[in-house]
């Protein structure tokens, strides 16, 4: 297939890479120049537990020349989603599919207008990947992709893609209920993502908190009710059992939160995608999600003061 990556920072460049390595004729596209020319001069880096490969994938910056791909896979930040799209536009043809696996709500919203339902699929994957400099990145463990389409109407599109991906080292299913894979994973990051960014702990540490099953589900209550306004049905004991679970070292205890990790670099968060959306999102079925609205702008405040945070105590106090 001839693939394009619409947005290859470490999960764009693990996909990229994996397909490539299957055969698939692979473009990486991205916006951060120092990256693409890493990618071009010396090969896509990726690390791995076995080990350390590079591969000769080609990259360019963004706009997509005029060449529809077969497959177009979105791989951005939830907001540069609407810029990546309107740069990639020129590689989405009469018959290409076009995928997004990106983590927050809007995305999908975004995408309908470059592609017809009928060819837009989506869902999430849960295998990390880190990007640790141009042109290099470190795959995590493992995990694997739950993805489908989005309208009515049965296709193998999404059976297709499956294979696709699975041929290519990346376990993947096809999702029974799309929008409940893709709101089940919101959830998930609304409470586990935001709240250990704000305390700026990793993921095991939320787990000595003792009120954490109170605090976790009042945001659960919020997401879900804003979640069955909107058609789709977020099982709550279900979120709070898998959010539990990886308090556990072995699972994913010691991980920072993405959201902890673009404040660590002075990058912009997904808030306005996850906490933010269900907030905006509740104004508009005229529910409350006061938690979910504070919680945003938390994350808001750390996002714009970040720099001057005070790390350590004072010598005097100490
Ligand atoms: P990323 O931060 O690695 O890359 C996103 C964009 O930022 C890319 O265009 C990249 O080139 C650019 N970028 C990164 N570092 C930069 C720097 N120092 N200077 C300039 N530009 C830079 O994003 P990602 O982790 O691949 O996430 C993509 C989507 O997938 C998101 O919606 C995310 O939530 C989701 N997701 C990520 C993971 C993961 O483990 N990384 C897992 C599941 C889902």
């Amino acid at each position: 297939m001839k693939i394009t990556i619409a947005g290859s920072g470490a999960m764009g460049c693990r996909f990229g890479g994996a397909l490539f390595s299957a055969g698939h004729q692979v473009v990486l596209l991205d916006g951060w120049r120092e990256h693409v020319d890493a990618i071009n001069a010396s090969g896509l880096r990726i690390d791995d537990v076995d080990g350390s490969q590079v591969m000769r994938v080609p990259a360019r910056p963004f706009p997509a020349p005029a060449e529809p791909a077969d497959l177009v896979i979105v791989f951005t930040k939830a907001t540069a989603t609407a810029a990546v799209a309107a740069a990639a536009a020129a590689a989405i043809g009469s018959s290409t599919l076009v995928l997004t696996l990106q983590n927050g709500l809007g995305n999908i919203e975004v995408l309908r207008s470059y592609v017809p339902e009928t060819r837009l699929l989506a869902g999430t994957t849960t295998l990390g990947t880190e990007l640790l400099g141009p042109g290099h990145i470190r795959a995590l463990g493992s995990g694997e992709t739950v993805l489908g389409a989005l309208g009515p109407a049965s296709s193998e599109y999404p059976e297709r893609l499956v294979l696709t991906l699975s041929a290519a080292g990346l376990p993947a299913r096809v999702a029974d209920d799309t929008l409940g894979v893709i709101w089940a994973k919101v959830a998930f990051n609304c409470v586990m993502n935001t709240l250990c960014a704000i305390a700026s702990i990793p993921v095991s540490a939320l787990g000595r908190y003792d009120g954490f099953d109170e605090l976790a589900s009042s945001i659960l209550a919020e997401v879900a009710a804003v979640a069955r306004a909107e058609g789709v049905y977020v099982d709550k004991a279900a979120a709070l059992r898998l959010m539990k679970a990886q308090f556990d070292p072995s699972a994913s205890g010691s991980h920072l939160a993405s959201t902890l990790q673009d404040l660590m670099n002075g990058r912009r968060t997904e808030i306005a995608h996850l906490n933010g959306a269900i907030a905006a999102r509740a104004a508009e079925h005229g529910l409350d999600a006061p938690l979910n609205a504070l919680i945003t702008r938390l994350i808001q405040l750390l996002e714009a003061t970040w720099p001057e945070r005070v790390n350590r105590l004072h010598p005097d106090t100490q």
